[in-house]
């Protein structure tokens, strides 16, 4: 028998995406958090719990110790959605299988891999579960498994699910871990869970696995971004939910008060917090239940911050599609929630709630507060080539009739055991690859750049970009929140930093941005011609005329207002 007391616990991230539920960095996922709430309620010191991300142990191979020498090796990971990242580098099948072979104790593999591991992280993929040699493999919850696992001594577990009263224990006391992330403190964002599973039973979905919808009540939430905020985490993402409006009620329809409760308990405990974003909101439950909904959306959008996305699973605009596979919102209804969302939410810091959308050319320049995204998913049965033509209908009316979306996101189906999609599989998505991609690339050139610039018009400012990586000349970052902007600034800045930018050209899902405001007597040649109607030559002329003591001096005649992006510092003198 292992007495917890001496166990010593290595947690390795090979990180996490489902429908709901977010886990690569600069994400952290709800799991290692509430892993480690387990070991310490079964009585791990605290001191003898490590925790790697994947990509540590990639990049610092010394750390690879700390997974042979633990008495328990826990692996979480699981990707049951497909995507391509950028803060990090899932865990591949081999590297997961020579974890397992490295540990000399005990190892538990746990997490949504529990529902299956492709060859690759790729849309049009099939799965299966597999164990990857590891000694357990938890088939329920794995913050359950791991909690039983140490309590009777390493021996076994029964898979179990967790209870909420267990949950809201484990999260707070697992909030130390945030620490030991590579990206503590600054550039990290909190995944929170506020509920699992899911009223509706789509074809292709993996939530309804966790059954119907549980609420994790306001106060344990609430308790749990008291936890993170006391270790320094100042972003956090309430993304773990099938649907962020029904919070609290009845499992379909909302309760704006249980909402006012969690949204005005965490702003209450984490004054200083700088991002407040959510995830997943249904479209069905606005139409269903407008009045409350609109409600619910307000308090949302008077406590987030901005740029916050409320993805809609809208999946398919096609009936047939549809009825096939269970979808349980029309192209209609969700026109309509898109509508709502942009009436409620839409307004930008600066103006009155409930003013949206807020579209045009004079508009403050920070992002709206809380704008809709569409999921469109491909390779559903019943899937025809008029399926793309509707798909793209829907998204050209909400762009003509003035409403603004933030976020496009088209993907193929990834079939997992399980689900109804089982049965097709990959099949259909294979049969239209052609089709998919030509499509995607007119939804990109057609919709999602004339939309991003309705979105963030010239001159919005995008403040704290986490500058990511060197490309072309260019450095790239992004804000931490939900579905961030890549941002694309002239010339090669330091990594790591953060700098607040300000948007002059718009690609299909990225923006070039200068930093903000642009010292005139500063700026780079790159900097200075990035702005429309600037050219080579106009750029030379503001150069070659510094320094400015004002604006105004550097009135080169440019098409674009110099003051929305511009100012001029004072040159420093030498005594
Ligand atoms: S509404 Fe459908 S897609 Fe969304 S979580 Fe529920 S089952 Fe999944």
């Amino acid at each position: 028998m292992t007495d917890p007391e001496t166990l010593s616990v290595t947690i390795v991230d090979g990180y996490v995406d489902e429908p709901a539920h977010f886990g690569v960095p600069p994400y952290i996922s709800t799991y290692p958090r509430y892993a480690a709430g387990a070991l310490v309620d079964a009585g791990v010191p605290r001191e003898q719990i490590t925790y790697h991300t994947i990509d540590r142990l990639r990049d610092e191979p010394d750390y690879w110790r700390d997974v042979d020498e633990a008495d328990l090796l826990l692996y979480l990971g699981g990707m049951t959605v497909p995507g391509k990242y950028v803060g990090g580098t899932p865990a591949e099948p081999d590297e997961v299988r020579k974890l397992a072979w490295t540990a000399t104790g005990t190892s538990l593999m746990g997490g949504p891999v529990k529902f299956g591991v492709g060859d690759e992280n790729a849309g049009a993929t099939e799965t299966e579960r597999q164990d990857l040699d590891f000694d357990f493999v938890a088939k329920g919850d794995v913050e359950a498994a791991v909690h039983d696992l140490v309590e009777s001594g390493l021996e076994g577990f029964n898979n179990r699910m967790r209870d909420i009263e267990e949950v809201s224990r484990w999260a707070r006391e697992g909030a130390f871990v945030v620490e030991q992330h590579p990206n503590h403190p600054d550039h990290l964002i909190a995944e929170l869970e506020t509920s699992r599973g899911c009223a509706y039973r789509c074809s292709f979905c993996t939530e309804p696995l966790y059954g119907n919808p549980e609420f994790r009540p306001p106060p344990t939430v609430v308790g749990e971004v008291d936890a993170l905020s006391d270790y320094g985490v100042k972003h956090f993402r309430l993304g773990r939910q099938a649907d962020i409006l029904a919070y609290g009620g009845d499992g379909e329809a909302p309760n704006p008060d249980a909402l006012r409760q969690l949204y005005g308990g965490i702003r209450e405990v984490a004054p200083d917090l700088e991002t407040l974003h959510l995830d997943n909101m249904n479209p069905i439950t606005i139409v269903e239940w407008p009045e409350q909904s609109r409600e619910g959306i307000r308090i949302i959008a008077e406590h987030n911050t901005p740029g916050d996305t409320a993805a809609f699973g809208l999946e398919s605009a096609d009936p047939v599609v549809q009825e096939e596979n269970n979808l349980n919102v029309t192209a209609e209804e969700c026109f309509e929630a898109v509508k709502i969302v942009n009436q409620e939410a839409g307004w930008r810091p600066g103006e009155d709630p409930g003013d949206g959308p807020s579209v045009g050319r004079d508009t403050p320049n920070r992002l709206p507060k809380l704008l809709p995204g569409i999921n469109l998913l491909h390779g559903l049965k019943g899937e025809r080539e008029e399926t793309y033509e509707r798909n793209r209908e829907f998204l050209q009316r909400v762009y003509d009739e003035g409403y603004m979306l933030r976020r496009i996101n088209i993907r193929q189906v990834m079939a997992f055991d399980g689900t109804d999609m089982s049965d097709t599989g990959a099949e259909i998505a294979n049969d239209h690859k052609q089709l998919f991609k030509r499509y995607k690339k007119r939804v990109r050139e057609e919709i999602d750049n004339p939309m991003l610039e309705r979105v963030a018009p010239l001159g919005t400012v995008l403040p704290d970009v986490h500058l990511e990586y060197h490309q072309d000349g260019k450095t790239f970052g992004r804000q931490l929140g939900t579905y961030p902007l890549l941002v694309g600034i002239p010339g090669e800045r330091e990594l790591g930093r953060t700098i607040d930018v300000a948007v002059v050209d718009h690609g299909y899902r990225s923006v070039t941005a200068v930093p903000h405001p642009l010292d005139l007597n500063a700026a780079s040649m790159d900097e200075l011609t990035a702005i429309p109607g600037i050219g080579d030559s106009t750029a030379g002329d503001i150069v070659v005329d510094r320094p400015y003591e004002t604006l105004s001096d550097a009135d080169f005649g440019t098409e674009v207002d110099l003051s929305r992006l511009a100012t001029v510092r004072p040159l420093e003198r030498a005594d």
